[in-house]
């Protein structure tokens, strides 16, 4: 029994410090503002790493003249929630200047505070020295913000008597001022939070203090703090629902608090990309829609919502029989034959068509709400062939043509070509036998010519054909079928191939010309030089021969489609 009252305080225990944990800035109901001036400087850094760490968002108030200086730093603070606010330009007292320098030193710095956020911030305003009156206050053009919590800790420069200044005073509601340029400020600020943390407040921006009292605050007034009850909690994220209509899907968000929203449909971030939302956003299909809800976007903010939409039909499926082509999928099916992109006033199917090879093919389906699809794209090669992955602008486009309707390679069974895979030698062989006509071959069988070849290998015969015309040769009784075969390899063996069909091959180009000429094996710099004399390879990349890359297919495809026109096969 005791045991089972232990288990159960345990429980009792990390039920209530999980929400404080997972507050960041502590799970208590007293509310404080902790506040610093007249930086950024070279000890921000630091009070941002340690801010951080515990979860803690602060009000900076801001020089313009120090913000030109460490815009990367005011970045970081909206980028970590904190809210940023206005100290003016230049620290001077407000009362002495005319009209036009006061509301000069405040539009500026709104400005230069705004650039470097990145993002348009309106800003609360903290006269330097707290010096104002009715004509000030009247000029700031914005809420003006005093402080309750003064260690003066400019004049002490010392952590422990600021920090016991403040811990002695401080009660739900204060605003807490700092100046984060000296650092035993931001030592004082680290303890202070440690300590505050520990006694269950809950450190929140300037505006958030406010909204969560509930004290509206206006511009031309000057706040000295916010010691009602606590009467709201945290933001909560946005809340989304969603409709197909008859054209269109409509996307309604909700904030709880009645905060404004800001949403983003492409995934980006809603507070730096977001528009204000205002009424249900239409979309036509799958999206990521992300939105946060914030007061003035500055240091008052909900945690992201991140909702995947998906409303699109199926992408539709395209065949072809010779150079008939036939669409199918769900709902209407509209399709364009002129490289443009496919939409509702596209061509709608009804059927099957001919098209000429070469033609790309590009179809979308629409569903109910014309939600459209992602698109399919196949190019008809011809002879029945669509391939995905090469379109007539392509370089290999024409090999690619040659070689799959000539049946020397293949698409893969979605239809790709992968231009830029690698190929096995098994599978160069292959491709080289087909193209000889794929003569009957006698004599040994393949597995007593290659131990790791077996007779009933797909490539059997063309690893036959090839050994006994002396094409390849292998390597210690093995012929390493799945080896993936370089660029002077496939020249060697087309210089092998051509000599055994009885042609010339004593053509060989200068391979000095190229900067890794060095680089290549003795064995192929015979049918490199072959092979470049004869176009069939021309270097890569300008000046290089690349003998030891990987071949390609779109590769293969091109110096085989060279070498059948070179001998008119
Ligand atoms: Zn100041």
């Amino acid at each position: 029994m005791k045991r089972f009252a232990a288990i159960l305080l345990a429980l009792v225990l990390l039920a209530s410090s999980v929400p404080a944990l997972a507050a960041g800035s502590g799970g208590g109901d007293k509310l404080v503002a902790i506040t610093f001036d007249d930086g950024p400087g070279p000890y921000t850094e630091a009070l941002l790493d340690a801010l951080k760490t515990r979860g803690v968002q602060a009000t900076f108030f801001v020089l313009g003249s120090r913000v030109e200086r460490y815009g990367r730093l005011v970045e970081r603070m909206y980028g970590e929630g904190h809210q940023i606010a206005n100290h003016t330009y230049s620290h001077k007292a407000l009362k002495g200047l005319s009209d036009a320098a006061v509301t000069e030193q405040i539009t500026s710095t709104a400005q230069i505070i705004s650039a470097a956020a990145g993002k348009e911030l309106r800003c609360v305003v903290r006269p330097p020295y707290g010096s104002y009156n009715a004509r000030v206050l009247e000029l700031l053009g914005a809420p003006g913000i005093f402080w309750s919590i003064d260690p003066e800790d400019w004049k002490y420069r010392n952590a422990d008597t600021v920090f016991d200044h403040i811990v002695s005073k401080v009660r739900d509601g204060d605003i807490i001022l700092l100046h984060d340029i000296h650092p035993t400020s931001v030592d004082a600020a680290v303890k202070v939070v440690d300590k505050l943390l520990a006694d269950g407040y809950t450190f929140v921006t300037v505006n958030e203090l406010f909204r969560r009292k509930g004290v509206p605050m206006e511009d031309g007034v000057m706040y000295f703090s916010c010691r009602n009850a606590t009467v709201r909690g945290a933001l909560t994220a946005p809340a989304m629902t969603y409709e197909i209509g008859g054209d269109g899907c409509f996307i309604t968000l909700a904030s709880a608090d009645d905060a404004p929203i800001y949403y983003t449909t492409d995934g980006s971030d809603p507070l730096y990309k977001g528009k204000l939302y205002s009424s249900p956003v239409k979309t036509y299909g799958d999206c990521t829609v992300r939105a946060v809800a914030a007061f003035e976007l500055n240091g008052s903010r909900s945690p992201v919502m991140t909702q995947e939409l998906a409303v699109s039909p199926a992408a539709p499926a395209i065949t072809a029989v010779g150079t008939r082509v036939t669409i199918t999928g769900e709902g209407r099916l509209f399709y364009t034959l002129d490289g443009k992109r496919p939409t509702i006033n596209s061509n709608r199917y009804t059927g099957a068509f001919t098209a000429a090879p070469g033609t790309l093919i590009r179809a979308v389906a629409i569903g109910e709400g014309n939600m459209i699809s992602a698109e399919t794209r196949e190019t008809l090669l011809g002879a029945g062939a669509l391939v995905r992955d090469a379109e007539a602008g392509d370089w290999y486009y024409g090999a690619v043509e040659k070689t799959v309707t000539g049946k020397l390679m293949f698409l893969t069974d979605k239809q790709y070509f992968k231009p830029d895979v690698a190929m096995t030698r098994a599978s160069v062989l292959e491709t080289l036998y087909r193209m000889a006509g794929s003569p009957p071959v006698s004599g040994a069988a393949a597995s007593a010519l290659f131990a790791d070849v077996s007779d009933n290998a797909s490539y059997a015969g063309a690893v036959r054909w090839a050994y006994q015309n002396g094409i390849c040769t292998g390597e210690g009784g093995r012929f390493h079928p799945s080896g993936y075969v370089t660029r002077e390899e496939l020249a060697a063996f087309l210089y092998r191939l051509a000599r055994v069909g009885g042609q010339d091959v004593s053509a060989a180009a200068d391979l000095r010309a190229f900067a890794d000429a060095d680089t290549v094996d003795a064995y192929a710099a015979a049918p490199l030089a072959f092979a470049v004399a004869k176009g069939l390879m021309n270097g890569e990349e300008g000046s290089e021969l690349r003998p030891h890359a990987y071949a390609t297919r779109a590769q293969v495809a091109v110096i085989v489609t060279r070498y059948m026109a070179l001998y008119n096969k």
